[in-house]
C-alpha cells in the first residue's frame, strides 16, 4: 500500500523513524522497541539507509521484518555514487520483501572520499524519484525537506525550488528534517504552496534527550534552536542535571507537536533514536490524536 493513500484516510497520525542497529546481537532489543511503540498505531515506520555507518543491507532486512509484523514500512534509499542497475536490483529486493514505500534521497559522499559527479548516474534525489516513478509505479515515494535550507543550497529560493521539483517529479509527500520552531514549518508549507505544491509535508520531531545529543544534531543538521528552548535546557541542566534536561526536552516536544497539529500538520514523524520510553511519554502527554 502506498503511504499517501493512508495519509488521505487517517489524519492526524504518528509515523516513526528508526536506524538499523550495527550489531546483530542488538536486533532483538531493537524489535522490542518497535513493538513497544505499536500502541502509537504508526501510519508507517521508516528505517534509515547507510546513515551513521550502518550496513545498507540491514535496511532491507529490517524493513522486511517490520512488514512481516504488520506495520507499513518505508525504506530510506540513497543514490549517490550508485548505478541505476544497482538501484533497480535493490528496489526489486524491497518489493519481494513486501516493502513498497521509499524515502528517495541523494545522500552524502562519505567523509574523506570524493566523487566525480560527471560519471554519476544520479546527481540529485529527483533523479532517483524519476527512476522509481517510471519503473516501479506501484511504489510510494517520499522526499526529504529542509526548513533550514540544505547546506549545499546557494539560496533559500533555490532550496525551495529544488524541493518543489522533487514533489512535482513524483514524490507523494515530503518529510522534514528535525526542527524546533513550529513557525518555520508553517512558513515552509506556505512557501511550497506558493510554488504550486499541495502535497502533504510531514514535520519531523526530535525530542531533546541530552545536551550532547543536542549539540550533535545542531552541528549535523545546521537547524535553528529557539533561544527560549536553549535557555530552558541550560537552566534545567544547572538545576537538575541530565534527567531535568530530558524532561524539558519532552515538555517542549509535547508543546511543539500540539502546535503543529493545531496548525494543520497532517501528522507527526517522530525521530525515535531507537528509544521507546521518550516517544511513549510524549504520546501520552499529547493525548489521543
Ligand atoms: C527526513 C530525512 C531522512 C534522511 N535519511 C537519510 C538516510 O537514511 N541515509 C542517509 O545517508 N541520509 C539521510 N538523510 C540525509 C540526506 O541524505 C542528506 O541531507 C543529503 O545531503 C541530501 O539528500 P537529499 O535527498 O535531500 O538531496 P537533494 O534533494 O538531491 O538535494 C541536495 C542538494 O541539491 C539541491 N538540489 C536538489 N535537486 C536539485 C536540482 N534538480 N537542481 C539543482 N539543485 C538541486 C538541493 O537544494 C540541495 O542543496 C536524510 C535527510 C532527511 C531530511
Amino acid at each position: 500500500m502506498k503511504i499517501i493513500d493512508a495519509i488521505s484516510r487517517k489524519r492526524p497520525f504518528y509515523s516513526l523513524e528508526f536506524f538499523p542497529p550495527k550489531e546483530r546481537e542488538n536486533w532483538p532489543a531493537f524489535f522490542s522497541t518497535v513493538e513497544a511503540l505499536r500502541v502509537l498505531a504508526p501510519l508507517f515506520v521508516s528505517v534509515t539507509y547507510g546513515a551513521g555507518g550502518s550496513t545498507r543491507d540491514y535496511t532491507l532486512e529490517i524493513t522486511a521484518d517490520i512488514a512481516r509484523r504488520g506495520f507499513t514500512p518505508m525504506a530510506h534509499l540513497t543514490c549517490v555514487g550508485a548505478s541505476a542497475e544497482a538501484i533497480r536490483s535493490y528496489v526489486r529486493k524491497l518489493k519481494e520483501a513486501g516493502v513498497t514505500n521509499i524515502l528517495a534521497l541523494r545522500g552524502d559522499v562519505p567523509q574523506g572520499q570524493s566523487i566525480n559527479w560527471q560519471e554519476c548516474e544520479f546527481s540529485y534525489a529527483s533523479d532517483l524519484i524519476g527512476l522509481i516513478r517510471d519503473e516501479f509505479s506501484d511504489f510510494g515515494i517520499a522526499a526529504a525537506a529542509y526548513l533550514t535550507p540544505h547546506p549545499e543550497s546557494r539560496s533559500f529560493a533555490e532550496d525551495r525550488k529544488a524541493a518543489a521539483f522533487k514533489l512535482k517529479q513524483g514524490s507523494d509527500f515530503a518529510l522534514t528534517q528535525l526542527f524546533f520552531d513550529p513557525r518555520e514549518y508553517f512558513e515552509y508549507v506556505e512557501q511550497m504552496r506558493v510554488l504550486g505544491v499541495e502535497k502533504p509535508i510531514i514535520p519531523g520531531v526530535l525530542p531533546v534527550a541530552s545536551f550532547a545529543g543536542l549539540r550533535r544534531v545542531l552541528s549535523l543538521s545546521g537547524c535553528n534552536i529557539p533561544a527560549k528552548l536553549y535557555l530552558a535546557l541550560e537552566e534545567a541542566d544547572r538545576q537538575g542535571g541530565p534527567e531535568a534536561v530530558r524532561e524539558t526536552g519532552i515538555r517542549y516536544a509535547v508543546q511543539q507537536i500540539k502546535q503543529l497539529l493545531d496548525g494543520g500538520a497532517p501528522g507527526i514523524h517522530l525521530y525515535t533514536l531507537n528509544r521507546a520510553d521518550t516517544c511513549l511519554r510524549i504520546a501520552e502527554e499529547v493525548g489521543p490524536l
